[in-house]
């Protein structure tokens, strides 16, 4: 097993497709004094509308369907991002389902918090860990296989 420290500041990746970026703009706005204790990053269109309808500082990396969802992917391979709130829309298939499919199975390789839904987002933030050192626990495949 392999621990992966998670700070006191959190790095949250905050993502929404079409069709619910009214919600997560709401969630956001709702719990906006704890996410302003933590780094923010989203996919482009997502971030720019965090920024313009909450105040909020969001880095943005591309738009997910022109592979932001693979770059956020990536931090979390490389340990940086370590929280991620992705409201994903159930009832519409994206050019970009197989990105979206592989972020979703890179947040559970690496133990990190994901929430699809508000209910997920609410009890996940709620948790006192959200202000704690926390050590993700990775499972090391490689010896697995050996
Ligand atoms: P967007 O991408 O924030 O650029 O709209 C979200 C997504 O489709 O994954």
């Amino acid at each position: 097993m392999n621990f992966i420290k998670m700070n006191k500041k959190k790095n949250i990746a905050l993502i929404a497709h079409d069709n619910r970026k009214d919600d997560l703009v709401r969630w956001v706005n709702n719990n906006k004094d704890k996410l302003k204790n933590h780094n923010l990053f989203g996919t482009g269109t997502t971030a720019k509308i965090i920024r313009d309808k909450t105040g909020l500082n969001v880095k943005g990396f591309n738009s997910g369907p022109l592979g932001g969802d693979q770059q956020i992917g990536a931090r979390i391979v490389e340990g940086y991002i370590d929280f991620m709130i992705f409201f994903w829309d159930p009832m519409t298939s994206q050019p970009h389902d197989p990105d979206v499919k592989a972020l979703l199975r890179i947040g559970v390789l690496y133990d990190i918090p994901v929430a699809s839904n508000q209910a997920t987002a609410d009890f996940m933030f709620s948790s006192e860990l959200i202000g704690e050192v926390y050590n993700r626990r990775v499972i090391d495949y490689s010896r697995r296989i050996d």
